[in-house]
């Protein structure tokens, strides 16, 4: 069975390199060369921990390839992947799905009868149905399937995700689609993977659910930390016993500076916007959109605030990724809080381990340091906007001893009481006293 996978990002490539890995034939097709030749020479282009072997691995046992030309690797695949980005359309929220249709009219033009036509990318309810429609109308007569199949990987942990996900999820139409679906998962259904066959539409709710509900919760636990600092409550003591209970589950419920990445805040937006579009109101979701894009700019102003307390002119601010063990800048708290702090007159020295080439052309003005303790280096107040375990192993009395300053706020509740005795540091976290 040959496997085209069109769109080489966090997905795309992750996607095709486990599927390589499961034994299949796989060509990855990416309209951007440049990202396209460095495949070509073994180089990974994104930050995601066990994918260099693996993509090694599998290239070099020719199983593996890339190229930009889509039309001849669509010709000669049995399975062809979509999983290009769906970004925010500006300004209405809703999902922009420019990518995927310019896709689908490629892949019209060039499949072969009886191709299964998959989309990986997150789509809201209707798009397979819309896409399966124009490839008909593209290819009158063709025979083929159409399957939705919504990824579930997180960034950071891709690989193991993927290679070991909770569930696979495939929307279908017609037998033929689930039939390869269940080839092409045959490893995963192996290990007992569950398996979830259903329609095209539940396939597409399902996933813009699950991120909407996840979503939900981190910004429910921030709420929570918020109504702690006032009343003198601990949120990881709160989130801890209410995590116990099973049907609340331990995970996300991590308070912070409000949630960011190339998924949830888009995605948030997208379902809101369906919601309304279709007569269906999300009004949680759409809260939740407001109350998180709130959060980012009150963790600028806490720490405007605590400068001008302090009469401090600079900021180092460490963390520029979304989330740990990833390069991936997109919709990160940083991109908020750091312009917020420039705007106040702050000058910002900034470190991470993985992010920076991603962010420094989009955040100006900022001065790049090779290492945290570079970073803090004569700044009056120092931000943990990224919890890398790089940073929670810092010794807090080096860093307190290099800063210009004495405030460290720590925004992803990384450090205890022992690690900061002795440093002198003035130390805020999240919902904690
Ligand atoms: P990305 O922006 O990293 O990658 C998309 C790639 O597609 C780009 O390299 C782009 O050049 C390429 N592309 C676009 N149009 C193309 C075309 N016509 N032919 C060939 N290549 C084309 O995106 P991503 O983060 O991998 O996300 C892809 C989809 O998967 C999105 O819908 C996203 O919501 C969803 N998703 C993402 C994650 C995640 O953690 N990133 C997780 C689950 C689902």
């Amino acid at each position: 069975m040959k496997i085209a996978m069109i769109g080489t990002g966090y997905v795309g490539l992750v996607s095709g390199v486990c599927f390589a890995e499961f034994g299949f034939s796989v060509t990855c097709v990416d309209k951007n060369p440049a990202i396209v030749k460095r495949l070509q020479a073994g180089e990974v282009t994104i930050f995601e921990p066990g994918l260099d072997e693996l993509l090694t691995r599998n290239a070099r046992d020719g199983r593996l390839t890339f190229t930009t030309e889509l039309a001849e690797t669509v010709a000669d695949a049995d399975v062809i992947f979509v999983a290009v980005g769906t970004p925010s359309r500006r300004g209405d929220g809703e999902a922009d799905l420019q990518y995927i249709h310019a896709a689908a009219d490629e892949i019209a033009a060039a499949m072969k009868p009886n191709a299964v036509v998959v989309i990986k990318s997150t789509v809201v309810v209707g798009t397979n149905a819309d896409v399966r429609d124009r490839i008909a109308r593209a290819r009158p007569g063709v025979p083929f399937s159409m399957v939705s199949n919504p990824e579930f990987l997180r960034e950071g942990s891709a690989v193991e995700d993927f290679l070991r996900p909770d569930r696979v999820v495939v929307g279908v139409h017609d037998d033929a689609g689930a039939a390869a679906m269940k080839r092409v998962y045959r490893p995963l259904y192996l290990r007992e993977t569950p398996m979830i066959v259903t329609t095209l539409e539940n396939a597409e709710i399902i996933k813009y659910a699950a991120n909407a509900f996840l979503a939900m919760k981190v910004t429910f636990i921030n709420e929570v930390a918020d109504l702690c600092e006032k009343s003198g409550g601990n949120v990881q003591d709160v989130a801890r016993a209410i995590g116990m209970d099973n049907r609340i589950g331990s995970k996300f419920l991590h308070a912070g500076p409000g949630f960011g990445g190339s998924c949830f805040p888009k995605d948030t937006r997208a379902y809101a916007a369906t919601g309304r579009k279709m007569n269906a109101p999300q009004t949680l979701i759409e809260q939740v959109v407001t109350v998180n894009e709130q959060r980012k700019r009150s963790m600028a102003e806490r720490i405007v605030e605590a400068a001008r307390r302090s009469g401090t002119k600079s900021v180092a601010v460490l963390g520029i990724a979304f989330k740990p063990n990833t390069d991936d800048i997109r919709e990160s708290p940083a991109l908020d809080i750091i312009p917020a702090l420039q705007n106040a007159g702050l000058a910002v020295r900034a470190h991470d381990p993985e992010a920076r080439s991603a962010a420094e052309p989009v955040l100006p003005g900022v001065t790049w340091c090779k290492s945290a303790y570079d970073a803090v280096e004569g700044a009056g107040i120092t931000v943990l906007l990224t919890e890398w375990n790089a940073y929670r192993s810092l010794n807090l009395k080096k860093v307190s001893q290099l800063m210009g300053g004495k405030i460290l706020f720590d925004l992803r509740n990384v450090f205890n009481d022992q690690e900061l005795e002795g440093s002198g540091l003035e130390y805020h976290s999240v919902g904690r006293p």
